[in-house]
């Protein structure tokens, strides 16, 4: 293998503050809780001093959602979507710092965050931009629900804020939300965008904090609605939470998903997908095709071309270009990802990981592959949220798809093979809410997604993500 000369992004291109307040009525505020730091994983090197919001916190943003509300929903669309076409045109203008920032407080790699987040950030504003006059025209009445509670994890951060503030406020709802603990600083960021389009106080606020901010978000008696992506486990406290409340509730949970190859695939088109599939963000991806499904008679053949790019594939330096696996975002999800590994080991797993040097600083973990993998493993059943591919084989297209489906989650799914009719036959039977064929990891803000079964339910993105945001039915074409 050549080696490259390093291509290290400046990090000079944004300004990080020592500390932040939390986003409220259009200002940064002081918080009454105590306040912590956010840290690049790639180095450990601490970012900056993080305002915590309290309960009583929480509650003066709610108050102030509540009262731009009022102003904001009856606003003629048309007006709303200037502000959103404003903000998505200065997301644009501000991407190449937005990107740097998010990679030195997430730690994926950068060439991702430029290339990837950053553009569907945007285009996410642009798409429910587009939306805010037309909800009408469409049958969807204009009706929006109120003040929206969103609380988001830190493997997308700016992106899942996308997701959850820009078809809110399309609708005519105003938000508080809680970004991740270990990823606020884009979403700070954000909130400085907010001042710039001049959006009016009140509409967007965000409310810095752990755990206890989000539930605190989440159980407020005036918040209408309520937007949580997370963890399966968190996932189910909030909706034992907010039952019976008359609450609005949309859950994207956990995955564990199916890469199905078939053997009459284009194999190296495969290789790359299953690459993208699992080592993506390090694998931080709740739709990540973490257990590959390939089918006997090409698996040897397979796994030799898969090792063989493994070894090609770059970890280091977030912020340099040619990396292609950056940091694990915190020292407690590394430690989730070796416990999981460990355990695929003890069961009988084989595990492989290419030769690669892992910097002294920070948190990493190597691309790795167990083989030999049976269904009833730890590694096949639970969401390991890392680097790591489960391999399992099959012979029959019908074993394909009850060992896709023999999973608790119901998120995505990927099928690789040359025959229509087998692809079709295939997709049909997978209990998925995204089945992606002869790619993998695909978005667009025109797609829904969501999940099934522990996956969570409701749908982001789309028409369908409309309806999250609106009171009333939607038109019949769109369920
Ligand atoms: P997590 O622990 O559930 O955290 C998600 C968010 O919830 C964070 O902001 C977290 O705050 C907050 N939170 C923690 N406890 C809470 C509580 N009791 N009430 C309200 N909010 C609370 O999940 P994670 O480990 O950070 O994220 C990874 C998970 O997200 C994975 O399972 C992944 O599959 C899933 N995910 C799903 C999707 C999807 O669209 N389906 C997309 C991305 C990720 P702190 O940051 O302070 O802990
Ligand atoms: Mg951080």
């Amino acid at each position: 293998m050549f080696e490259y000369a390093p291509a290290p992004e400046s990090r000079d291109v944004v300004d990080i503050k020592p500390s932040y307040g939390l986003f409220v009525n259009g200002e940064f505020v002081d918080g009454s809780g105590t306040a912590f730091k956010t840290i690049n994983p790639a180095s450990e090197e601490k970012l900056a001093e993080i305002a915590a919001a309290s309960a009583a916190d929480v509650d003066l943003a709610v108050q102030a959602a509540r009262k731009a509300f009022t102003t904001w929903s009856a606003m003629p669309g048309a007006e709303r979507a200037k502000y959103l076409f404003r903000i998505a045109r200065i997301i644009q203008e501000r991407s190449r710092e937005l990107a740097v920032l998010e990679s030195l407080d997430n730690g994926k790699p950068i060439r991702e965050s430029r290339d990837v987040d950053l553009p569907l950030v945007a285009a996410h504003f642009f798409y429910y931009a587009g939306w805010a006059d037309k909800l009408e025209y469409a049958g969807y009445g204009t009706r929006p629900i109120g003040v929206a509670g969103q609380v988001i994890p830190w493997n997308f951060p700016l992106l899942m804020l996308a997701w959850k503030i820009a078809p809110a406020l399309a609708c005519g709802n105003t938000v508080v939300l809680k970004p991740a603990e270990t990823t606020p600083l884009t979403a700070l960021l954000f909130a400085e965008i907010c001042q710039q389009a001049d959006l009016p106080p009140g509409v967007v606020n965000i409310v810095t904090g752990a755990g206890e901010t989000g539930a605190a978000v989440v159980n407020h008696p005036d918040v209408d609605k309520v937007a949580f992506t997370g963890s399966t486990e968190v996932g189910r406290l909030i909706a034992r939470s907010v039952a019976g409340t008359g609450k609005k509730v949309t859950l994207e949970l956990g995955g564990k998903a199916a890469n199905i190859v078939y053997e009459d695939a284009a194999l190296d088109q495969a290789v790359e997908g299953i690459v993208n599939g699992i080592f993506f963000n390090q694998g931080h991806v709740c739709c990540a095709g973490s257990r590959l499904l390939v089918q006997e008679s090409i698996a040897a053949e397979l796994l030799d071309s898969l090792k063989r790019r493994l070894g090609t594939l770059r970890l280091g330096d977030p912020l340099d270009k040619n990396t292609d696996i950056g940091a694990i975002n915190s020292a407690a999800q590394l430690a989730k990802i070796r416990e999981l590994s460990d355990a695929g080991e003890q069961e009988g797993a084989e595990r492989w990981s290419p030769a690669c040097a892992i910097p002294d600083r920070g948190f990493w973990f190597p691309p790795t592959v167990f083989t030999g993998v049976a269904q009833s493993h730890r590694i096949a059943r639970e969401e390991i949220f890392g680097p790591v591919l489960s391999v399992l084989t099959f012979r029959t297209p019908g074993e394909a798809v009850e060992k896709a489906n023999n999973t608790p989650f119901g998120l995505s799914a990927g099928v690789w093979t040359e025959k229509a009719s087998l692809m079709l036959w295939t997709a049909d039977r997978l209990r998925a809410g995204v089945v992606w064929s002869n790619t993998f990891n695909r978005f667009d803000p025109a797609s829904p997604f969501g999940g099934y079964k522990e996956s969570g339910y409701g749908r982001e993105g789309g028409r369908h993500g409309l309806e999250a945001y609106l009171a009333g039915s939607a038109p019949r074409e769109s369920r």
